[in-house]
């Protein structure tokens, strides 16, 4: 299907699959995407999540035709588009700056783009498109007298109408406060599921990918580090990148030292880490583990060792930051530094207090393996590394240089 061949009336029919095949682009001296392979299933809500700079922005504007791929194809529907012109292919795209017609009413808006193509029920279109954004009573107002979230709302509709097979959402909630962000990535995933087409959708921010997609990928550095749907790249998450980008991790590396049936134990400087080896990317040599900070226990006392359970400590609480639901724990050890712990509130007893000492558990169950190369790398690395650590890191490494020089 084309721009041109907008079905007169219902938004039932379903999205085009979307496969990407070797895609790469690059720029003189840097390249951009680096041999990109994905499918994405028709009808589903896929989300591209990466630091600023990875690549996404450009994987987005190769799809959309705004940019000649160097290297590689793109099917949509089955069929090789990676020549077509921008406005011949069935894609639409809703940018962060929704750019509305000022002088226009919303009605004519969204229906703009099918007058102009002569389609004749182009208001009628136009009013369904609103009213799945619930927003057809205000069809008679000009954008200015919308709120930021409606104008985000009337540019969604206004891609819709045209029956895009694919929608390409380029960071479309970014200029949101963050109440109305939350409230419009619910109401968009509604909408997707309604519509039933395939969204593609670029974004920095884990928890709106986490929320909304069905499959995420995470893209560092213009290749895909590891994609599925977004639980599953939680709890297994295959490298240290994703484990750091996609939520708060304790990472640990040490050498295998032995492997059974079902685990293997690596030493971490002096203590013993079990991991399922189901669970783990790497059985031998020196790798990398890890745990999420919500699995992990918090004791006043060292507990007994059990079987299934992997234990460390003593150390020392350092920050408490309270925030009602739950309470985060620094607590720092003398071999591996910094730890989170995140701890349900769920008793005033079981708080802890700055300065206390404890020892920590998690079960063996809920360790990861990762596939890192971690050869010459420290002890540990850092818990919290997403897109503003990733800042702040940058700056402690820069002053921690200029202090040596
Ligand atoms: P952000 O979230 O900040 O938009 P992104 O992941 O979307 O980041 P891209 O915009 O795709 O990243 O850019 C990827 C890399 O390619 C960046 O390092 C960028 O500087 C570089 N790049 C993008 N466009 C060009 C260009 N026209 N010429 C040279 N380099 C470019």
């Amino acid at each position: 299907m084309t721009n041109h061949d907008v079905p007169q009336g219902g938004f039932a029919e379903a999205g085009a699959d979307l496969e990407l095949v070797g895609l790469t682009k690059r720029f003189p001296g840097f390249t951009a995407v680096e041999g990109l392979d994905l499918t994405i299933p028709a009808g589903s809500f896929f989300a591209l999540l990466g630091p600023s700079g990875c690549g996404k922005t450009t994987t987005l504007r190769l799809i959309a035709g705004l940019e000649e791929p160097t290297a590689g194809r793109i099917l949509i529907g089955g069929k090789d588009v990676t020549t077509t012109k921008a406005y011949q292919r069935p894609v639409n795209t809703v940018f962060q700056s929704y750019a509305l017609f000022p002088h226009m009413s919303i009605l004519d808006n969204v229906a703009f783009g099918l007058k102009r193509r002569a389609i004749k029920n182009a208001e009628n279109l136009a009013h369904e498109a609103l009213r799945l954004v619930e927003l057809d009573h205000v069809g008679g107002r000009k954008p200015t007298q919308l709120s930021g979230g409606q104008q985000q709302r009337v540019a969604l509709a206004r891609a819709i109408v045209n029956r895009p097979a694919l929608l390409l959402l380029d960071e479309p909630l970014g200029a949101l406060d963050l109440k109305l962000r939350r409230q419009m990535q619910i109401e968009l995933k509604d909408i997707q599921s309604d519509v039933g087409l395939t969204f593609l959708h670029v974004t920095h921010d884990q928890e709106e990918a986490m929320t909304m997609a069905d499959t995420v990928a995470v893209m560092n550095k213009g290749r895909i580090e590891q994609m599925g749907p977004p639980q599953e790249l939680y709890e297994l998450p295959r490298t240290s990148f994703v484990a750091k980008f996609l939520g708060q991790s304790n990472l640990f590396s040490g050498e295998v030292t032995s492997v059974s049936r079902t685990a293997m134990v690596i030493d971490a400087s002096g203590t013993k880490i079990e991991v399922p080896l189901a669970r783990a990317q790497r059985h031998t040599g020196h790798v990398t583990v890890g745990v999420r900070p919500e699995k992990v226990s918090l004791h006043v006392a060292a507990p007994e060792a059990s079987a299934g359970r992997n234990v460390m400590g003593p150390g020392r609480i350092t920050d408490v930051s309270f925030s009602g639901v739950s309470t985060q724990y620094e607590v720092t050890m003398p071999v591996f530094g910094a730890l989170t712990v995140f701890a349900q509130n769920t008793s005033i007893s079981s708080m802890h207090r700055d300065g206390d000492e404890v020892w920590l558990s998690w079960a063996v169950d809920h360790a990861f393996g990762l596939a890192d190369d971690t050869d010459g790398a420290s002890p540990r690395f850092d818990a919290d590394f997403d897109t503003s650590m990733i800042a702040v890191q940058s700056r402690k490494n820069l002053e921690a240089e200029l202090e040596g020089a």
